[in-house]
């Protein structure tokens, strides 16, 4: 059934084949390094299990999520995946863990411990900290773990992994001092694969990639901008025209009259809203601008404040606008990332908050039987 069918005001598109060219291009760019995918938040938003079956089928063999209930959905659709959970394990995660076949990326001592303690031999990573000052073993507690052979040895770590800070920033001096320690970790540890790589840190180099790496945001088309050749928009969210309607120069518009118009100007008010993740601060005031939408494939920009359900826009000027139509929220018309920024945040939280309410409609890949 379509968004107009079961009366939704916010449809969303998610087109699996875009994702699936998406991972094969960061699979080429990264190769001779194998390219898994971080599908954690139900896969950045767009859905686990649609997400995992179309990169399985495009050949990923590596996921990582957040938590192992997320793993759970992986191993539903990828019988055969290697699954990392990078939030670690506790003891009372033994159950889940065992019965789904997951592996742990340890970030802490204690982890380590109970992990060789409750399923002993069990593949896991090791994560440790290179200067974010997240989450992971300190260099300190991974090189005591060298002088514990049989504590390492029932952890059985098969991967040795750190996280990038500052992968989106290519010049930023923390990318050279997080390799070079990275580079010496990896001599105490050499029979173990190594990931240092992101999205962003895919393209700071073949450096960076080690044996796998492990891309999240760039799947989803999300971030980078400056990509040769660009990414495939993998998402793209409507919102319906309720209304058109004319406002003077000069009255007020949306709660708090914050905003005033400029022009005598063509309003349309769209059925979306906060509620539906569209960030509230990416509205309009007189002090600043804020994002845009498309219509009939030209930019319109947001008038005021944005509402629980609804959104005005400036149509001024675009011919043929009519109550019932469709605006673009982002998509192939408005970058993700350009909402974001006039929200003042980035496209990961634009995704992963996407509305349950809305009606969700998946383009298929191409089937390659
Ligand atoms: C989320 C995450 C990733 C993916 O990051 P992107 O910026 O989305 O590519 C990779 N590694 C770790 C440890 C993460 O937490």
């Amino acid at each position: 059934m379509s968004a107009k069918e079961r009366g939704g005001g916010l449809s969303i598109t998610i087109d699996l084949a875009a994702l699936t060219r998406n991972w094969q291009q960061l699979a080429e760019l990264s190769a001779p390094a194998e390219t898994g995918a971080v599908v954690k938040a139900d896969a950045y938003g767009i859905g686990i299990e649609p997400a995992v079956a179309a990169l399985s089928a495009a050949g990923c063999r590596t996921f990582f999520v957040a938590l192992p209930d997320e793993g759970r959905r992986v191993r539903e659709v990828a019988p055969e995946a290697v699954i990392y959970v990078l939030n670690g394990f506790f003891a009372d995660w033994t159950d889940v863990f065992r019965a789904v076949d997951l592996r742990p990326v340890l970030n802490t001592f204690a982890s380590v411990e109970a992990w060789s303690a409750h399923c002993p031999g069990g593949p896991s990573a090791l994560q440790v900290d290179t200067g974010m000052n997240r989450l992971g073993l300190s260099v300190h507690e991974a090189l005591e773990l060298v002088r514990h052979p049989a504590l390492l040895s029932a952890a059985s770590p098969r991967l040795l992994m750190s996280h990038l800070a500052c992968a989106d920033d290519p010049i930023n001096p923390m990318n050279l001092s997080q390799l070079t320690l990275f580079r010496e970790l990896r001599a105490e540890f050499p029979e173990l694969k190594a990931s240092l790589a992101n999205s962003a840190g895919i393209h700071l180099g073949a450096d960076f990639h080690f044996d796998l790496v492990r891309p999240g945001i760039a799947l989803y088309g999300a971030e980078f901008a400056q990509d040769e050749p660009p990414l495939a928009t993998v998402v793209t969210a409507r919102a319906r025209i309720l209304q058109v309607r004319d406002g003077n120069a000069g009255e007020p518009i949306g709660y708090g009259a914050t905003k005033h118009l400029e022009r005598d100007t063509r309003i349309a008010v769209l059925s979306a809203g906060y509620a539906d993740g569209y960030l509230r601060l990416a509205g309009s005031s007189d002090q600043r601008h804020g994002a845009y939408v498309a219509v009939r494939g030209r930019q319109a920009p947001l008038l005021g404040r944005i509402s629980m359900d609804l959104i005005a826009v400036d149509v001024t000027g675009i011919v043929g606008v009519i109550e019932g139509d469709w605006a673009e929220l982002f998509g192939a018309n408005v970058p993700i990332d350009d909402v974001a920024r006039a929200a003042g945040t980035i496209g990961y939280e634009l995704l992963t908050g996407l509305s349950r309410r809305a009606e969700r409609r998946y383009l298929s890949p191409p089937t390659n039987a």
